[in-house]
């Protein structure tokens, strides 16, 4: 009897809802047995598909936190560099990240399906549970339960919602109307991959009205988004790029078209964005994109839920109640969080301005704002 409710502190277990990124980094944090969980995950198989993911250096530091450096440094392709370029391939500025985040904390590029692995790797396979969909919760002050697509009830001492941006815990704890809780910020964009036509660093090209991405994922292969930027683009469809691309360079337009003229391969990609002014209530809470999805400007979504699910962790490991834990999680992690949401949105405004406008002032205000947006995040958790 360590709460002041008289209850066990872990009567049940800690139910983490989605086997995500978030989900499996908590569930690593926790499987040296001290907190006992089980993992609810709705797809039938670990491993997510084969796009990849640009992780800065505050995620490398993370993910060597969780006793991963090694495979990191193995399996992930090294950036160090950023560019970025015009419609027309003028570099405005190029970031030497090397020399910004040094070796130890170097970021690199990874197959979703490859950091879902490593996260996966040493946590007892009994406690993850896949083809199971969380449809609602019951909420106790004690003792919630979540229910399964077959009716199973499921008896938790605390709910962990790392089920996503869409995630059914947060509409179950908030419900749908959450002021700026949920917002889409962009439809007409894609994700792809595609034979790497000679990119060796993280580039950006930025026109009118689309913007490309293109990052080397190994030397042959490069992984791509591609947005309409326009606010309300005439067509959403991925073969509007084809028009839009004119004005980019050969190597960038071959990459499009080899995509769209593979549509299995091409993912549609919306931006959302979630903001909450709580993350959580009683024994429920909110991580990773649940709690804060953010557009991908500063690629900072996984690092952020790798962050969360180590700082959960710790705190739930040492503490002897429950409620008192989720105060103290959020308290720690609400100024890193607020930092990037604040600094994703300094950079979508620049990106917004008119293009020669903004071609004028990136040269100086980009690197300007890759040192304030990463320098804070090179502080560990
Ligand atoms: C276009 C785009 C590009 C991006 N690029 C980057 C990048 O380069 N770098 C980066 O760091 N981030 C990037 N992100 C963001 C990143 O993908 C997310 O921030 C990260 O995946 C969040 O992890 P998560 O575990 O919170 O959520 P998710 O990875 O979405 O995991 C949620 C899990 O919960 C499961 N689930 C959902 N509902 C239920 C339910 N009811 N019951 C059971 N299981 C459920 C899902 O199946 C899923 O496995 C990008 C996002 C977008 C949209």
């Amino acid at each position: 009897m360590r709460n002041g409710n008289l209850v066990p502190l872990h009567k049940e277990p800690v139910v983490i809802v989605g086997g995500g990124v978030a989900g499996l980094a908590l569930a690593r944090t926790l499987m040296d047995g001290a907190v006992p969980f089980v993992l609810i995950e709705r797809r039938q198989m670990p491993a997510d598909g084969g796009l990849a993911l640009n992780l800065p250096g505050n995620a490398i530091q993370a993910l060597a936190a969780l006793g991963l450096r090694e495979q990191i440094e193995a399996i992930g392709h090294p950036l160090r560099r950023r560019e970025y370029r015009t419609a027309r391939d003028k570099l405005l500025f190029e970031v030497d990240e090397d020399a910004f985040w040094g070796p130890a904390l170097r970021p690199r590029s990874i197959r979703r399906s490859a950091l879902v692995a490593a996260l996966t790797e040493g946590v007892s396979r009994d406690l993850l549970r896949y083809d199971a969909d969380v449809r609602s919760l019951e909420f106790h002050p004690t003792q919630p339960k979540v229910r399964l697509q077959d009716g199973t009830m499921l008896g938790a001492s605390l709910i962990v919602g790392a089920d996503g941006v869409r995630s059914t815990v947060r509409r179950e704890l908030f419900g749908r109307r959450t002021g700026r809780g949920h917002a889409l910020l962009a439809d007409a964009s894609w994700r792809f991959m595609a034979p790497n036509p000679g990119i060796d660093c993280w580039t950006v090209w930025a026109g009118a009205d689309c913007m490309i991405l293109l990052m080397p994922v190994a030397d042959d292969e490069v992984y791509g988004w591609a947005a309409i930027t326009t606010p309300n683009p005439i067509s959403k469809s991925p073969c509007a790029l084809l028009e839009l691309r004119s004005e980019f360079p050969r190597r960038v337009r071959d990459t499009i078209l080899h995509a769209v003229s593979r549509p299995d391969g091409l993912y549609h990609s919306p931006l959302e964005e979630v903001r909450l002014d709580h993350w959580h209530n009683q024994r429920v809470v909110l991580i990773g994109d649940a709690a804060h999805a953010t557009a991908p400007v500063w690629a900072e979504g996984v690092a952020l839920a790798l962050e969360d699910a180590i700082v959960l962790g710790r705190t739930l490991s040492k503490a002897s109640d429950i409620p008192a834990a989720l105060v103290e999680f959020e308290a720690r992690r609400r100024s890193r969080v607020a930092h990037v949401q604040a600094k994703t949105d300094a950079m979508s405004k620049a990106a917004k301005l008119p293009p020669f406008v903004r071609n004028m002032l990136l040269p100086f205000l980009g690197p300007k704002n890759y040192r304030q947006t990463y320098g804070p995040l090179k502080e560990p958790v």
